[in-house]
């Protein structure tokens, strides 16, 4: 059976864009969210979450208190019978202000490094890939990596789609209002 990966952002793509959240109790699902994994998971496709917190670079918060965040998101969709396998996070940030983790890395999106290590991880070889996100970062990361790619207008998505229309940014193959309707659109 051909592996089928899909890469959703979580701050304004799953849960709704709060700033840097650093309390579990702040996190709320988007609507649409759980069926949007719902769906995905019901076509075949491995689901996992890609996540910059450079607040953990810039010390607003530990990365332990980043996996908690993380840990919410993931209970309130199971309960909802969606699986997201695992959230990856990135915690630098090159101007942080935490020594170890004021650094360029791999992993910080737009670059591929939170993908590959979930594809070999989940020892995953996908030929379908989807990257769904709220930012011109999840639109690049989506081109870098050769997958089918949506800008949602939750979260910073609506500026995002302004910036794009009017600068003539990178282009997602699609715009939608939300997660559920990003993913209805590329399962099509
Ligand atoms: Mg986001």
């Amino acid at each position: 059976m051909r592996d089928k990966a899909a890469f959703l952002d979580r701050d304004g793509t799953i849960n709704v864009e709060k700033g840097y959240i650093n309390n579990p109790d702040d996190v709320v699902l988007i609507p649409g969210s759980a069926e949007a994994v719902r769906l995905l998971n019901k076509a075949g496709y491995a689901v996992f979450g890609v996540s910059n917190q450079s607040g953990v670079a810039r010390g607003y918060f530990s990365v332990e208190r980043a996996q908690e965040i993380n840990k919410r998101v993931l209970e309130l969709l199971s309960a909802e019978n969606a699986e997201v396998r695992e959230i990856f996070i990135c915690p630098h940030h090159p101007s942080g202000t935490v020594p170890e983790l004021a650094i360029k890395c791999e992993c910080r999106k737009p670059a591929v490094g939170m993908i590959t290590s979930a594809l070999k991880k989940y020892n995953l070889a996908p030929s379908e890939t989807i990257v769904v996100g709220d930012k011109i970062c999840d639109v690049e990361l989506g081109i870098n990596a050769k997958a089918k790619t949506a800008l949602v207008a939750t979260g910073y998505g609506a500026e995002e789609m302004v910036k794009i229309e009017s600068n003539g940014g990178p282009r997602p193959h699609i715009f939608a209002k939300d997660l559920l309707e990003a993913v209805r659109l590329l399962l099509r």
